[in-house]
């Protein structure tokens, strides 16, 4: 049965871990969906809750006040949200990739200052990439980050706009993509680091979605704002392209974690349900269709498991490359989709009821294969390896 066996991956001291995460998401994540959906953003308590108990920042250095874990350890906490029905949290992308662009690229200065507080829970983090005129061709992007100055008292001044940004109602800090030097393409692309309460800094609208209903997903407006140039991740302009390529891979295998954990839940539920409903005085399980679909749909789970097991191994290891990360990204979206809409279908009419949480499933696996890098953008990143 999806969900229940043991990745390769686990040893005991993430057991421990799964066991205390589970806690946590019961009791932290569940029972405020429908509040958190409402005002279209989690509390921002919880990021303090959860660094209160370790669970943010887990794969950063202890020295920068992470956990001193790997990989594994944001694993288990993404896929006990998902199993939680949590989509509103957006740890993902301040643990798994704010923090990591800080760690991977950061001076020693400015790991110090933003990592410990970002473990806290006392900085949300947020990256802005997408623009509203460009998503996919991220070499196209308007906005700027222009050197003013020299010396100590050297500073970056930031205008543009960002569209769509994950935790951009309650970020402190923003990773900025920006083109440093307007006149080339990749190569004029930079990463600054904007604290949102520069003058300048203005937050959008949060945007009304069709799911992810409770995470706060924003514009965001810079006008003049200065930054001292050490913001700049890095100290060297015309990074940026090449630190994004290399940190998509883990952003796409936390989508491919993410993903598989909803199949497995989607599973799990639409079993519970189907066993329990009755119609033509039988449980709607026991119809050949339903089994079926059901079997389809484990089958679906289950394959897809063991190949995001393999590729969470081999980037525990520093082994994931790029294309195998797409693969796994575009791969088991896909898969989802498929299965989020058939384990619907077997709720009837309480399927499209925002109470139940299949349709929380269903919306959020929409997204999966649009974010991240859409899987169209993966098929052509794949078929330039072939
Ligand atoms: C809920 C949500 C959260 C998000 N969070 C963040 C965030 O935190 N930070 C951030 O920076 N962004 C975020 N995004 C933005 C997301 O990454 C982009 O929407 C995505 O990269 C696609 O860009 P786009 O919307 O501009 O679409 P476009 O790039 O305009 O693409 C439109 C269509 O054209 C296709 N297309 C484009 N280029 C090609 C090509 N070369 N070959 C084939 N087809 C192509 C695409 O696949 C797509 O189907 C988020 C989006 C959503 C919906």
């Amino acid at each position: 049965m999806p969900g229940t066996h043991r990745s390769s991956w686990m040893n005991d001291d993430l057991d421990a871990l799964r066991e205390m995460t589970r806690t946590f998401c019961e009791k932290e994540l569940t029972p405020h969906q429908e509040r958190w959906a409402e005002q279209k953003e989690v509390d921002r308590e919880l990021w303090n809750k959860a660094g209160e108990v370790g669970l943010l920042c887990m794969s950063i250095p202890e020295e920068y006040g992470g956990g001193g874990g790997t990989f594994a350890h944001e694993a288990v906490l993404l896929e006990e949200q998902t199993y939680a029905g949590d989509s509103a949290w957006g740890v993902s992308v301040h643990s798994g990739i704010v923090a990591h662009y800080i760690a991977g690229y950061g001076t020693e200065e400015q790991k110090k200052r933003w990592l410990p507080k970002m473990a806290s829970g006392e900085l949300v983090g947020a990256i802005a990439m997408t623009e509203p005129g460009t998503g996919s061709d991220l070499q196209n992007i308007r906005t700027r980050a222009i050197r003013d100055g020299s010396g100590d008292d050297a500073e970056y001044v930031v205008n543009g706009a960002k569209t769509f940004i994950t935790n951009g109602a309650q970020a402190d800090i923003v990773i900025v993509a920006a083109k440093t030097n307007p006149e080339e393409a990749a190569q004029g692309v930079s990463l600054v680091v904007v604290e949102t309460e520069r003058e300048g800094f203005r937050r959008g609208r949060v945007l009304d979605k069709i799911g992810l209903k409770g995470q706060d997903t924003a514009e965001m407006f810079f006008d003049d704002v200065r930054i001292p140039a050490d913001n700049l991740l890095g100290g060297q302009e015309g990074q940026g392209f090449v630190q994004l390529m290399q940190q998509l891979p883990q952003e796409r295998l936390i989508i491919a974690v993410t993903a598989v954990a909803a199949m497995e839940a989607a599973v799990k539920i639409t079993l519970a349900y189907t066993k329990d409903r009755t119609a033509f005085g039988r449980e709607i399980f026991k119809f050949q269709n339903t089994k079926f679909k059901l079997a389809e749909s484990a089958t679906e789970a289950t394959v897809c498991r063991a190949f995001l097991d393999q590729c969470i191994e081999q980037h525990v290891r520093g082994e994931l490359d790029v294309p195998t990360a797409a693969m796994a990204k575009w791969w088991t979206t896909d898969r989802l989709s498929r299965v989020a809409d058939e384990c619907l279908q077997l709720f009837g009419g309480y399927g499209y009821m925002t109470e139940y949480p299949i349709s929380q499933v269903w919306t959020a696996a929409r997204v999966q294969r649009i974010f991240g890098g859409t899987n169209e953008i993966m098929k052509e990143i794949i078929s330039r390896t072939l």
